[in-house]
């Protein structure tokens, strides 16, 4: 074992758990039977204007699994994301180039509908972003914007509240707004915004990372149960939680691209997250996992 690696061992989570102890519990429970891909990335290129913010992405996503992207700032973790869904088709001036298939579909055809997309594919980001509604219509407003006509709005209120964990603590606030809640809070609302529209994937831009540490938890279990009928993608800085949550990570980092002083962003490598680290394929990933990165 290579100093690195010890380092890694001895490194503790926010729950004082040992990083390497909590991938090796985790690493059991994986679902038997051949895995079901939901995102096929081949070559994937991402431009904002002229410059490369993204090189040479192939991966693939399972379904059911918590898929993590993690790496330093600007390695383009969100930028990929975003290609999940197709966010990045509102930014001016972004460009996806290469393949990326959604249940084998490509979903960059022409006969592809965005908004459609964003209907099978949710998105949760950084900072909570409720509508300045109350809880109820935070819920009742993605169904009643794509038409769903759920036999009953409250039962379908109720329920993706409940998938939330977040009923007990609303239920008797559904009418006040949304805003009101707590930020833990206003981050499972969006969530279960985001559930509300029955999609297939969610992806989560760093969920957590303006929460505190009860409320991280909070979404951390909720993510574990949203597993159970959803794929999950999450962006996150945050190692141990990649370690805490995760079925495999991908780890992204940037290298200098030619001739300008711009650093594009590259998939280093991905894997099932106890074996990325614990036994990283590369030097750049064991670099970063024991804290030598930079
Ligand atoms: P990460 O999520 O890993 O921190 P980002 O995907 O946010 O990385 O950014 C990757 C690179 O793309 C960075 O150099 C960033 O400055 C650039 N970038 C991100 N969003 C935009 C945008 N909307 N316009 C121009 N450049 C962007």
């Amino acid at each position: 074992m290579t100093q690195g690696r010890m380092q890694v061992s001895q490194d503790e989570d926010q729950r004082g758990h040992r990083i390497t102890d909590v991938v090796r519990a985790r690493a059991g429970k994986e679902r038997p039977g051949p895995a079901e891909v939901v995102f096929s990335l081949d070559d994937v290129h991402v431009y904002y204007g002229g410059f490369l913010a993204l090189r040479g992405v192939s991966l693939e996503i399972n379904k059911h699994d918590i898929t993590a992207f993690i790496g330093p700032s600007g390695c383009g973790k969100s930028t990929l994301i975003r290609c999940l869904n197709r966010m990045n088709d509102l930014i001016p001036g972004a460009r996806v180039e290469g393949k990326i298939l959604y249940n084998g579909q490509d979903l960059y055809g022409d006969d592809v509908d965005p908004v459609e997309v964003r209907r099978h594919i949710g998105m949760v980001f950084q900072k909570p972003n409720p509508f300045p509604k109350s809880v109820y219509d935070n819920i009742a407003f993605g169904p009643k914007a794509i038409g769903m006509q759920p036999e009953s709005m409250d039962e379908l209120v109720e329920r993706s509240l409940r998938r939330a964990a977040l009923w007990d603590e609303v239920k008797d606030k559904l009418r006040q707004n949304a805003l009101a809640l707590s930020g833990g809070q206003q981050q499972r609302l969006c969530i279960a915004r985001a559930i509300a529209v029955s999609p297939d994937v969610i992806l989560m831009d760093e969920p957590a990372s303006a929460l505190d540490p009860v409320s991280t938890a909070r979404i951390e279990d909720l993510m574990g149960q949203l597993k159970q009928d959803y794929t999950i993608v999450i962006v996150t800085h945050n190692m141990q939680q990649a370690a805490r949550i995760s079925d495999r990570t991908a780890f992204f980092n940037t290298e200098a691209a030619e001739g300008t002083g711009d650093r594009t962003g590259l998939l280093v490598e991905v894997d099932r997250t106890d074996t990325l680290f614990t036994h990283p394929a590369d030097r750049r990933t064991e670099d970063y996992i024991t804290g030598r990165f930079g």
